[in-house]
């Protein structure tokens, strides 16, 4: 089968791979509709985080039952399904608290590599949703979406404590940004306010909820929100970069007392405690346990309450994944869809 390979910075090569099979009896095997490119893709694209060998990309994956192994009994050959990065058992006492990134047999999905034709998904009666009956085609792009950037701006915004009456500061108008806006208006907030300079971004982000932009970034913009705020910042901000800066700045734009939920994969950040302890502010974040929301969003979609496709700026077939990384890397593409 073919599937996306990184042999090294900047260079992504579509190739044959191992055909993948039933190595467990909990496993099945998944033909995909559709695959992505996440921006956490990007980092070791970028080189940032670096491989020592080739490695198969992707972790976000939509698609339909071929095989199973002789212990599943939730999933049938021919259902179309949806999981997410981390692969989980839903039975230990991590995963029934709603934490199923953190599943004590947690396997990760982007050690897998979904931009394929085929994956193997361990433990899929755990990992695995099926949709009732096919979905109808025009809905594949948001059941991919609900499979990590929704998912993920979902949590962000349940770990922000997003809900009614509340402000709600959103850092990142990259994909999941764009849904914590999404999650946000979903959840009740009151208003919604986005940092981002770019305007198809802002577009989309008023689409899903977003009530005020502010295109000053840093300290700049904590000022900007706190001038909106009555000088007293956001009772909730989402986290969707993972930079010093990007965290730094929800910080501060959170008023003593609310919630910053952080999402975006932190590289070399230091969060200064003296400035931690004065700020009065709950963190809450890291790898969203998206098996947790995955019901309630693929319900969401079916009826068509939300449309969280929309991210998808450009769609390619798998061969031409190396124009999807790089169209990502140059940000002429918000997020893109690969049709295997
Ligand atoms: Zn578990």
């Amino acid at each position: 089968m073919k599937g996306a390979v990184l042999h090294g910075p900047r260079d992504i090569r579509v190739e044959e791979r191992d055909e993948p099979r039933i190595l467990e009896p909990t496993d099945a095997v998944i033909r995909l509709a559709a695959a992505c490119v996440c921006g956490s893709d990007l980092w070791p694209y970028r080189g940032i985080q670096s491989i020592t060998e080739p490695t198969p990309m992707g972790h976000e994956y939509v698609g339909v039952v071929e095989q199973i192994g002789s212990q599943v009994k939730n999933i049938t050959v021919g259902e179309f399904v949806v999981g997410s990065f981390f692969a989980s058992d839903n039975t230990c006492e991590i995963c029934q608290a709603g934490y199923q990134s953190h599943c004590i047999h947690a396997v990760v999905m982007g050690t897998i590599g979904t931009q394929a034709e085929r994956a193997r998904v361990p433990m899929a009666d755990g990992t695995l949703v099926a949709t009732s009956g096919m979905p109808e085609p025009d809905l594949i792009p948001s059941l991919l979406a609900a499979s990590d950037v929704l998912g993920t701006g979902w949590f962000a915004a349940v770990a922000a404590e997003a809900g009614s009456g509340k402000t709600v500061a959103v850092v990142g108008d990259g994909a999941v940004g764009l849904l914590g806006v999404l999650a946000a208006k979903q959840l009740g907030a009151q208003r919604i306010v986005i940092f981002s300079r770019h305007e198809d971004r802002q577009k989309l982000a008023v689409e899903f909820g977003a009530t005020d932009i502010i295109t000053q970034r840093g300290d700049e913009g904590v000022t900007r929100l706190k001038q909106l705020t009555g000088g007293l910042g956001a009772h909730s901000a989402i986290e969707a970069v993972g930079t010093q800066e990007s965290i730094m700045q929800a910080i501060r734009s959170t008023r003593p007392g609310g919630h910053v939920g952080y999402v975006g994969v932190f590289h070399d950040v230091q969060i200064p405690g003296d400035e931690l302890f004065f700020s009065g502010v709950h963190l809450h974040g890291g790898p969203a346990p998206v098996r947790r929301f995955l019901p309630e969003l693929m319900q969401l979609i079916r009826d068509r309450k939300i449309n969280p496709g929309k991210v998808f700026d450009l769609e390619l077939p798998l061969e031409d994944a190396a124009e999807g990384y790089k169209a990502m890397d140059e940000r002429r593409a918000i997020k893109v869809l690969l049709r295997p």
